[in-house]
């Protein structure tokens, strides 16, 4: 793909780590706040493409910024060609591994190019990639965590108040009762043909998957995420063709390899790659024609203001994973009406830093 010329300058790292307007419990923690690497790509041209990774837990966030100043000495100078830069930076760090932390970092890195190229072509990236400036699909993942199910409820309502038909609630407690009086408890404030997922984030055996999916069949849900450990294809695959409930998977691919493997393996039903673990723009777009070439609907994971654009222009495209937690440092959201989010109509990704909360929320 030829892009615009543009040279890189610089990359500047920063982390922040904003309280979440919802504090999420999931099987695996609770978190209260997120952690952020942002990314500035500063060109020779004047184009900054920007970039933000959510880091999991704040430790990471020092170890992807060493990885891009490692990658900045590497690229400085040369032309933002997202392809041949990953390829540049892929071969550095080969020998330490370009999946986690490293496969984060670089990962941010191709969206900040993305971002910069569309820029300089005067087109939304959603264009840039061949899509359209459209709405999407989207539901409000914010929310129903592993709280009281008598809490669920009136939390689903005011959820989908916000401009959402479809919500998420998660599961995997001690007490499968307690995770169907959850499901229940919100399903109960939904019309029947909103769609309601449920993630279990890695929670469960496969035995106790199989059981516990079954007696979930009948219950209304759309999907249910990640019920096993992410990388169990087998068990996974032997699930899903168990149960009459769609299973969905993905966040965990770590590059369009994998979720090539997990199609083949008939793992789900549905796939849904996190954009940072994927990697990058130039994953998705090579997961994406996999999912199109299978005939998998395929969602994304985090990243709403990205992923819209990418959603846009996927094929197989199925449903925008909504989170407001980087919206405390963004100078603008996703836009959401009719439970779809809409591509802005500006060039590039749109990304831009409200540069009083990036520095109200900065760590060192
Ligand atoms: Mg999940």
């Amino acid at each position: 793909m030829n892009h615009p010329p543009l040279t890189v300058r610089a990359l500047r790292c920063r982390i922040v780590q904003a309280p979440m307007k919802r504090p999420l419990g999931t099987s695996v923690a609770r978190m209260a706040f997120a952690p952020f690497l942002l990314l500035d790509l500063q060109t020779e041209e004047g184009v900054t493409g920007r970039a933000h990774a959510f880091c999991y837990m704040e430790l990471s966030a020092p170890a992807m910024r060493r990885v891009l100043e490692t990658a900045a000495e590497l690229i400085e100078g040369r032309a933002v060609d997202p392809a041949a830069i990953g390829q540049v930076c892929r071969n550095r760090f080969m020998l330490l591994g370009t999946q986690g932390i490293v496969g984060m970092a670089l990962s941010a890195l191709d969206v900040a190019c993305w971002d910069a190229v569309a820029q300089a072509a005067g087109q939304p990236l959603a264009r840039y990639l061949g899509g359209t400036v459209t709405a999407v699909p989207a539901y409000n993942s914010n929310g129903l965590g592993l709280a009281h199910p008598d809490t669920l409820g009136e939390e689903a309502e005011a959820l989908r108040r916000e401009g959402f038909d479809a919500v998420k609630v998660r599961l995997g407690r001690a007490d499968p009762k307690e995770d169907l009086r959850a499901v229940r408890a919100v399903r109960a404030t939904m019309p029947d043909t909103s769609p309601l997922m449920a993630d279990y984030n890695q929670a469960l055996s496969a035995e106790d998957a199989l059981q516990r999916g079954a007696a979930l069949d009948g219950e209304g849900l759309y999907w249910i995420e990640e019920p096993l450990a992410h990388d169990d294809f087998r068990g996974s695959a032997a699930l899903a063709a168990a149960i009459e409930t769609p299973v969905q998977i993905g966040e965990n691919f770590t590059g369009p390899d994998v979720l090539a493997t997990a199609i083949d393996c008939s793992a789900s039903d549905y796939v849904m790659p996190d954009l940072m673990r994927i990697g990058g723009v130039s994953g998705w777009l090579r997961a994406s024609a996999f999912a199109a070439a299978a005939g998998v609907p395929m969602s994304s994971h985090l990243y709403p203001e990205v992923s819209v654009h990418l959603l846009a222009a996927t094929p197989t495209a199925h449903w925008l994973e909504y989170m407001d937690w980087a919206e405390p440092f963004l100078t603008a959201g996703v836009t959401i009406s009719d439970g779809r989010a809409q591509v802005p109509d500006r060039p590039g990704t749109g990304v831009d830093w409200d540069e009083d909360a990036v520095d109200r929320f900065a760590l060192p």
